[in-house]
């Protein structure tokens, strides 16, 4: 029997109901891919991380609120959304450690934002109020409608994967990198410089702005997760 590779997943918190959740949406994309979805609920012992991980063999950090500005170092500012600290800590932690071990990891929405973070890098805390110029980024379609393009750079992982240039996407983010973390570096802009996908030298890591988990329809969102799971195969 082939072995099915264990996929990983963060999960959101409703933090004033005490309840772990997360959209279908991702536990589909990954099943499509030929993975194992595996929720990861947030702990604060850190030590529990390196056991989650001992378990999987991939990574998906998923979308959710906002960052608390403490991880890089700045105040709240007036534009900043709700923020969950535990979830923070813990996945911070959790791909700082799957980084050093070399597990695949491929980084949604706030989970660029993550990944960003945990290497060092900082963020915008609201676009609208710091980024003159800025698109719209939290979009009025649905979340399976593309509603903005991105350029990707030839040489990225993401144009070998995708065999593409420019792409459309979703966009469901109000917060954006703003300088890259180390070990890191862009493979996307928006049309407006926004930075809409990184990704990590060595092993495999991905990191997109957009929700790709909600563009199954088209090929060039599923080879993503697809990607994933062959990564996690290796
Ligand atoms: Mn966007």
């Amino acid at each position: 029997m082939v072995s099915i590779p264990c996929i990983g997943l963060v999960c959101d918190e409703d933090f004033y109901r005490g309840r772990v959740r997360l959209r279908r949406a991702y536990l589909a994309a990954v099943e499509q891919a030929g993975g194992l979805p595996v929720l990861l609920p947030a702990t604060t012992d850190t030590e529990l991380a390196g056991a989650y991980l001992d378990k999987i063999e991939a990574l998906v950090l998923t979308g959710g609120g906002d960052l608390d500005p403490a991880f890089f170092g700045e105040e709240p500012l007036p534009g900043l959304g709700e923020v969950v600290p535990l979830r923070d800590a813990f996945e911070i932690a959790l791909v700082k450690l799957a980084w050093r071990q070399g597990k695949p990891i491929l980084a949604i929405c706030r989970g660029l934002q993550v990944l960003n973070v945990a290497a060092g890098g900082d963020l915008y805390q609201d676009l609208e109020r710091q980024y003159a110029g800025a698109l719209q980024h939290v979009q009025k379609g649905p979340r399976s409608y593309p509603t903005h393009e991105v350029k990707i750079l030839p040489g990225s992982l993401l144009f070998r994967l995708t065999g593409k240039d420019n792409l459309r996407v979703n966009s469901l983010h109000h917060q954006a990198v703003r300088r890259v973390g180390v070990g890191l570096k862009v493979a996307a802009y928006a049309s407006d410089g926004v930075i809409e996908a990184l990704e990590g030298e060595g092993n495999f890591i991905l990191a997109v702005q957009w929700h790709p988990e909600d563009l199954l329809a088209f090929r060039e969102h599923r080879i993503l997760f697809e990607a994933l799971v062959k990564a996690a195969g290796r």
